[in-house]
């Protein structure tokens, strides 16, 4: 099963493919983290990326698009995976049918998470991350058991840079403009579904769940 994750920075899609990876058994790929742990083990992918990221832009498609279609090579996908946070513009999402393509294979599930933009930027102000391990949690929504301690690893919870109020802002104008018309492009091949994102996270979850089939 390969699913493909769309939806506004913060809808929360690093959240529902939590529990698509526990009941499917397959992996996340996110071009996030994979970025986040560049930038912390200080790679040249980590230095490059880094400004892009921090200013609320994206990394440019020439960055990305190899290393998503390498790690998909990986033998933990050959049974799917979860792209969340990739594709991200046109020209990514055109490699990534080529690529997939070649193999006789495509995308079967593209999961667009809807939510408004205010509501967005309420529930960014919330988000908190583990800095060591990188583990998500929400003040309200998603607590840890003790607060600013991550429940996984104790690390210490901090707010990512690039979830600060005008960074935000920035990246939801970048979604729309860049990434949003995905929806169309996926709707076309014929395997968009969408997901109403206020539905609370069982709600959404479940709604995912029914669309996947057991
Ligand atoms: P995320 O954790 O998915 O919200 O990604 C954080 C940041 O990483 C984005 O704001 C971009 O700067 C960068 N990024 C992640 N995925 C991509 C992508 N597919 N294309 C370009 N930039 C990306």
């Amino acid at each position: 099963m390969k699913i493909i994750m769309l939806g506004a920075p913060g809808a929360g899609k690093g959240t529902y493919a939590k529990g698509i990876v526990e009941k499917y058994k397959i992996p996340t790929i996110s071009t996030g983290d994979i970025f986040r742990q560049n930038i912390k083990e200080g790679t040249e992918l980590g230095k490059k990326a880094k400004g892009y990221m921090d200013a609320g832009e994206l990394v440019p498609d020439e960055l990305v698009c190899d290393l998503v279609v390498d790690r998909l090579e990986k033998d933990d996908c050959k049974n799917g995976y979860i792209l969340d946070g990739f594709p991200r513009t046109i020209p990514q999402a055109e490699a990534l049918t080529a690529a997939l393509k070649e193999k006789g294979t495509g995308i079967d599930f593209a999961l667009d998470i809807e939510m408004e933009d205010q509501a967005i930027i309420d529930r960014m102000a919330g988000r908190r991350v583990c800095a060591k391990c990188g583990e998500t949690y929400h003040a309200v929504n998603i607590p840890p058991k003790a607060e600013g301690i991550c429940d996984k690893c104790g690390g210490n919870l901090e707010i990512r840079d690039d979830d600060q109020p005008e960074t935000v802002k920035k990246r939801l104008g970048v979604y729309h403009e860049q990434t949003a018309p995905l929806i169309e492009y996926y709707r076309t091949q014929g395997i968009l579904h969408e997901v109403d994102g206020n539905l609370g996270l069982k709600g959404v979850n479940n709604k995912i769940y029914e669309i996947l089939g057991e």
